[in-house]
């Protein structure tokens, strides 16, 4: 990836991660520990219980696929979305909408399907596939050198 869009943020800059999972919430402590503003939203209140005592951003409780609630957590100022709900579906919807809809510049998508990612390379969005990153990791492991542009298209 070539874009770095949390080292520049200045004091009324803030990210939204959408999905307070595994991967989500790990990514707005981490993000809130360095003294960056996030905005979290979950579908499910439940969800924030996994944000560290010390998280320090906003936590909204609202499904993502309703432009009201990306409105309520204020997509318009954004510096970055990240959408990584476990559904491809919701990912690609908030993902285009944040760069269609509010011209968010870096917008990162995960997807669970490899096979969408073309999708996402036509608008420009960046995206993390588990699936391509494990392939990459145990061939690492295992010493098999490929190509990283040709090997990793599923
Ligand atoms: P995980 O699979 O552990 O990364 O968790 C994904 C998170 O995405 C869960 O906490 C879900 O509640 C959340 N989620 C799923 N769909 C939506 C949605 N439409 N809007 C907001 N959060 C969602």
């Amino acid at each position: 990836m070539k874009m770095k869009p949390f080292k520049k943020h200045k004091k009324d800059e803030y990210s939204i991660i959408v999905g307070c999972g595994r991967l989500g919430a790990n990514l707005a402590n981490q993000l809130s520990e360095k003294g960056e503003s996030v905005v979290i939203i979950d579908i499910n209140r439940d969800a924030f219980r996994k944000l560290s005592a010390s998280f320090a951003g906003v936590t909204l409780v609202g499904d993502a696929t309703y432009l009201g609630v990306l409105h309520e957590a204020g997509i318009e100022k954004a510096t970055a979305v990240v959408s990584v709900t476990n559904y491809d579906n919701t990912n690609i919807l908030v993902a285009q909408a944040a760069k269609e809809l509010f011209g968010i510049e870096h917008v990162i998508a995960r997807l669970y399907d490899p096979e969408r990612e073309c999708v996402y390379r036509e608008f420009k969005i960046d995206t993390i596939s588990p699936a391509v990153l494990s392939m990459k990791e145990i061939d690492k492991l295992l010493g098999i050198e490929n190509d990283p542009e040709e090997m990793y298209e599923i």
